[in-house]
């Protein structure tokens, strides 16, 4: 499908994906950084590299997310490691990290819930070593890639494998946040797009989109300190259910947060 003795200059043109999937793939191929594409746009590709090159766009035509092709994600800055095990990191979902960080007092515990990559937890991690921070997860999987970034990004995180509250034990703390899933079961985006290939079980709570919510504002009072905060990513649609639940759970200050779109994306309150 790409000619052997092709230029790297040229390809960035002739390959059939978007301009920054075209360059993001040449990279990955040739294992080579971005400033390449410019310092060694007349070098030609090998029989060998053509054919790995054609493979990943084949695999990017067929609808496979370029994160998951090329294994890997920024986050608040950070280089994140995903598959297919794994939600791949949104840029929305840097607000629940910075609502936290605001509320996180001088050595604070946070609290992630279903961290699939670990991206909250290894982002407030990052920036706060003070902090003590717990991610959990049901799926083995994902605790592995996220103990892997956490390690590759110098964030201290303590992981536990939890379906929900469930394994738990005899500590409080001052934040909880959650990206849990919140698609309904049906909805029409789960067939679309990235979420096509990405785990069912990190979109969709396989219900009216609120299940995951409710276990999680439900159970929140045992486990956060007085004055403690929980805050919850969820759809663009169910930001005044949230409330809801929040207020009829005994949360005070209950509001939403708008993300970059301008779409009310977390919902938060305090203990
Ligand atoms: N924000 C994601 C999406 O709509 C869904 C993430 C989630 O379910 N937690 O693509």
């Amino acid at each position: 499908m790409i000619a052997a003795g092709a230029t790297i200059g040229r390809l960035q043109q002739a390959l059939p994906l978007d301009p920054l999937e075209n360059r993001i793939l040449l990279c990955h191929a040739l294992g080579l950084p971005r400033v390449a594409l410019i310092t060694q746009s007349e070098r030609a590709l090998t029989a060998e590299e053509a054919a790995r090159l054609g493979a990943l766009v084949q695999r990017r035509l067929d609808g496979e997310p370029i994160a998951y092709i090329v294994g890997e994600r920024e986050f608040f800055g950070l280089p994140f490691r995903v598959g297919p095990a794994v939600l791949i990191p949104r840029p929305d979902t840097e607000l629940i990290v910075e609502l936290a960080l605001e509320r996180l007092a001088p050595q604070g515990r946070l609290l992630d819930m279903g961290t699939g990559s670990g991206a909250i937890a290894v982002a407030v991690a990052h920036t706060r070593p003070d902090a003590s921070v717990t991610a959990l997860d049901v799926s083995e999987d994902a605790l592995a890639i996220a103990r892997a970034n956490a390690a590759a990004n110098g964030a201290r995180v303590d992981f536990l494998r939890s379906d929900w509250y469930g394994a738990l034990a005899g500590e409080r703390f001052g934040v909880i946040a959650s990206n849990p899933p919140y698609i309904a079961a049906g909805d029409r985006h789960l067939a679309e797009g990235d979420l096509r290939f990405e785990p069912a079980g990190a979109l969709t709570d396989h219900a009216d989109g609120l299940s995951a919510l409710r276990i999680i504002i439900d159970g929140a009072p045992a486990w956060l300190e007085p004055g403690g905060w929980l805050l919850l990513e969820h759809g663009y649609d169910q930001a005044e259910a949230v409330r809801a639940l929040l207020a009829a759970r005994g949360f005070a200050g209950v509001q939403s947060w708008r993300d970059l779109g301008g779409i009310e994306r977390v919902s938060g309150g305090r203990l």
